[in-house]
């Protein structure tokens, strides 16, 4: 991480959003930021590594930064798209747990079960978020105690932007046991439909008709595979509803680790092999097989306004959507 810090003319503003005291070690989360400073610019987020042992997420972000970075140099095009957008990205959520190679944190609480948010009705035994001990996965932390330093941090940079952006699209890169790579959206812990599905719906229709090549991915609620307890992004959906200044879409983005697996059952035996690609091809195509969706979402948040539903058109497009996902 340090590396992006030590070059001398990184085109990008840095923000420390809170540091992580880890032994004798402090590590510091950073955001970079690129694109129009204005508070109402539209804007996407891109965070990861809010699990420690899924490295993988944080080198898809940090491999698009390098490009993005590297193409401001000389892409004139670029640079006029970012005066219409702003860009933030939190590559490294999780310090501890990536030093440490743990799904959590230094005190042995999962960042995306620690919001103070309930599931409705059934949750999958442990794997949907447990009180019980630190020492097992999933780990919500204790009743009543304030959130992590970690999700706080960036609950609360995420909740500065909602408020004041006239529409914010946010990514969150993971890699869990899927058969495929899958796009999640809220909610993690009720089945029922989000207030911006038909918004939801016109941005899914705007990938699949854009890029009709990119159909490996499987975008649905998150819902639709399991609910979860304290999830991260549910909470601070459901935080920003009333203060929001427009559209705010969350996303998950769940790379399936089992498309890895299954070309090297060996790698299984190797600690972080289970969330991560091990072989260098297999790497190197991980890295570069979704910047083309990272660069989408870029540009249909600077253009938003030409192919979000109109509010009159609202109720409609709810209705779609929720013909084709409930
Ligand atoms: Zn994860």
């Amino acid at each position: 991480m340090d590396r992006w810090l030590e070059q001398p003319d990184l085109p990008a503003r840095i923000h420390t959003l809170t540091a992580i005291e880890c032994g004798d070690d402090c590590l510091p989360i950073y955001c970079f930021e690129i694109g129009n400073a204005k508070a109402d610019v539209p804007t996407v987020i891109f965070t990861g590594g809010v699990h420690g042992v899924e490295r993988i997420g944080t080198q898809v972000i940090l491999s698009f930064m390098h490009t993005l970075f590297n193409r401001m140099d000389w892409d004139e095009s670029l640079d006029a798209m970012l005066e219409d957008v702003r860009i933030l990205f939190v590559p490294l959520v999780n310090p501890s747990g990536m030093l440490r190679r743990t799904r959590s944190n230094l005190n042995g609480v999962d960042l995306m079960r620690n919001a103070p948010i309930d599931a409705t009705g059934k949750v999958p035994f442990l794997l949907g978020g447990q009180r019980l001990s630190r020492h097992i996965p999933w780990y919500r932390g204790r009743r009543d105690d304030p959130m992590e330093k970690e999700a706080n941090a960036v609950i609360r940079m995420v909740e500065s932007i909602v408020k004041e952006s006239s529409f914010v699209i946010s990514l969150d890169c993971h890699s869990g046991f899927g058969h495929q790579d899958q796009v999640w959206f809220p909610y993690a812990y009720t089945p029922d439909p989000f207030d911006d599905i038909g918004e939801m719906f016109a941005l899914r229709l705007l990938f699949r008709r854009t890029h009709p090549t990119f159909s490996f991915y499987l975008i649905e609620p998150q819902s639709r595979n399991y609910t979860t307890h304290g999830d991260l992004w549910d909470h601070v959906y459901k935080q920003t509803l009333n203060t929001r200044k427009g559209t705010y879409l969350p996303l998950t983005l769940e790379m399936g680790s089992w498309l890895w697996i299954k070309k090297n059952p060996l790698q299984m035996f190797n600690a972080l092999g289970v969330f991560n690609p091990v072989l260098p091809h297999r790497h190197e195509r991980v890295l570069r097989r979704h910047q083309c969706l990272m660069e989408f979402l870029i540009r249909a948040t600077a253009s938003f306004r030409n192919w979000l539903p109109h509010p009159s058109d609202r109720r409609e497009w709810m209705h779609q959507a929720i013909e084709y996902w409930y």
